[in-house]
């Protein structure tokens, strides 16, 4: 572990550079299996963020005119990079995040896939060209960078969440500050060393972890030079992200919280659902945005499934992701635990049953067993808040049509699963249900080649796929006459 750490920058990487923090001030990550702190971390303030928007803005006319294939040469040396290092990388993210070193490794794999996909995207951002309708002149259509763009993520996929964001920005022609989640700024960083290595211009990539989050933030969406926004966490603060964007009009992507329904058609083989279920709920313990938050289970089979549900999870060894033969992690931190127990207590409270886990365990480290409730009253919290905890909530219900009335019963739409053996029929409920990525007889929906954002209080924008790129471009019409 020492090791590992050791090999980490702590300093705010500016313009190519690490610095410490202009007023010295550091602040501790922890390890949430052991509740140990691990090392400390440069906290930067608004002037440190500033000029990080300084080396943004500097580099950003040179990294717009260098050709989209030599862009693109240096995300496929980053993506090959993190190919070769997922080893470290997966221990790293193991350590500051909680997830098990084998999730570790399958973040690493996605993470990574990003930048290999937006390699292949950066010469393709194609243009148009047309006569206008009534022939007076000719319509031609160009895409531009953004511009500065400040990019903030999320503590449960540290390095996912930070290179989906990157790969598309920078293959676009823009160039960024990414502030990372203080839990988890250790990838972030490790992250930043990588592309500099892969070629990365000085300016081009600064990363600024921050205590001050939202003082920093708000004074980059003050700076005029700031051109874009792109959030990913609650849905709470891109509303608040949102509001001070406006102030300037910054573009703005943001990809919010969920609250996933998963379906069980009465004619779905149980145990593909039971399957999809356990990775639609289990991964990252949980603590994912499209992680199924409530299940519904046809009452013909509620039973079966239920039981046999109940049995796998009742299997999992919880423990440190770097121990061997640990299943399922720690949750990040003491806060996320409570709320966990807190919702799970409440709906107990209003007569939910327990099947199996139900508490955290009395060890060191965030905790909390696989937990299985049925009977869940239908105005329990646990049911209309994102749980974020390895909790599943299983509700029976007799009609398609009501089941569509429950999943939709909610501002959030990120996303959602149904299973089925009749597909038709299992499409005909995906398509009434309003959220931007649905999974059919499947529990992983994940892919960088698929646009991923939500409706309704979810988000506004997409990642992923081509869509992704587009987040960070203008779009340029001039009419020509010739
Ligand atoms: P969060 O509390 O909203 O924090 C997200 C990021 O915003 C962190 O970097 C955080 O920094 C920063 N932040 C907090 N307050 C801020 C403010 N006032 N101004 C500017 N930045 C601020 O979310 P989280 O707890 O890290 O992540 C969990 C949430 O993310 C869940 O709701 C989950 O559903 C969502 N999520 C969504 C997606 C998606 O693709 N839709 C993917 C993953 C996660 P600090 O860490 O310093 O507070």
């Amino acid at each position: 572990m020492k090791n590992i750490i050791s090999k980490v920058p702590t300093k705010l990487y500016i313009g190519g550079k690490w610095k410490a923090a202009s007023d010295g001030v550091q602040f501790t990550v922890y390890n949430p299996a052991t509740e140990e702190a691990l090392v400390e971390v440069s906290s930067a303030t608004v002037a440190d963020c500033l000029s990080a928007v300084d080396a943004a803005h500097d580099a950003a006319k040179g990294w717009a005119a260098t050709p989209p294939r030599a862009r693109g040469e240096i995300l496929r040396k980053a993506y090959e990079l993190m190919v070769e290092r997922k080893d470290f990388f997966a221990k790293l993210i193991s350590l500051e995040e909680g997830k098990t070193y084998a999730e570790g490794l399958g973040e690493m794999a996605y993470a990574s896939e990003f930048y290999r996909w937006y390699a292949e995207e950066a010469p393709r951002i194609m243009g148009q060209f047309s006569r206008s309708p009534a022939g007076a002149n000719n319509i031609m259509v160009s895409h531009k960078p953004v511009g500065v763009c400040v990019l903030i993520t999320p503590w449960n996929f540290p390095a996912a969440m930070a290179t989906r964001k990157i790969g598309p920005a920078l293959a676009a022609g823009c160039t960024v500050i990414l502030k990372p989640a203080s839990e988890t700024p250790l990838t972030a960083l490790a992250l930043a060393e990588l592309m500099e290595e892969a070629g990365v211009p000085p300016g081009v990539v600064n990363v600024v972890p921050s205590r001050s989050s939202g003082k920093v933030v708000s004074a980059m969406l003050d700076d005029d030079r700031v051109r874009k926004i792109s959030f990913t966490g609650s849905t709470e603060v891109g509303r608040i992200l949102l509001s001070q964007a406006a102030q300037k009009i910054v573009n703005s992507s943001m990809e919010l919280g969920g609250n996933a329904p998963l379906i069980v058609l009465e004619d779905a083989d149980v145990d593909l659902a039971v399957e999809g279920a356990l990775v639609a709920k289990m991964r990252n313990a949980g603590e994912s945005c499209i992680g199924a938050n409530r299940l519904y289970v046809h009452s013909s089979i509620y039973d079966e499934f239920t039981r046999k549900f109940a049995e796998k999870m009742a299997e999992f060894t919880v423990g440190p992701g770097l121990e061997d033969d640990v299943d399922i992690g720690p949750l990040v931190n003491a806060d996320t635990r409570d709320k966990v127990k807190e919702l799970v207590d409440g709906a107990v409270k209003e007569g939910a049953k327990i099947l199996t886990g139900g508490k955290p365990l009395q060890r060191p480290g965030f905790f909390f067993e696989p937990t299985v409730l049925v009977d869940v009253a239908p105005d329990s919290a646990i049911l209309h808040e994102e749980i974020f905890g390895p909790v599943a909530p299983i509700v029976s219900f007799e009609t398609d049509e009501q089941v569509i009335g429950f999943a939709n019963n909610t501002p959030f739409g990120l996303a959602a699963y149904v299973f089925g053996s009749n597909v038709g029929r299992a499409l005909g409920v995906a398509e009434k249900i309003e959220a931007g990525v649905v999974g059919i007889n499947r529990g992983f929906v994940s892919d960088p080649a698929a646009p991923f954002g939500g409706m309704k209080q979810s988000g506004i924008g997409r990642e992923g796929a081509h869509e992704g790129l587009m987040e960070f471009v203008e779009t340029q019409y001039i009419a020509i006459e010739w």
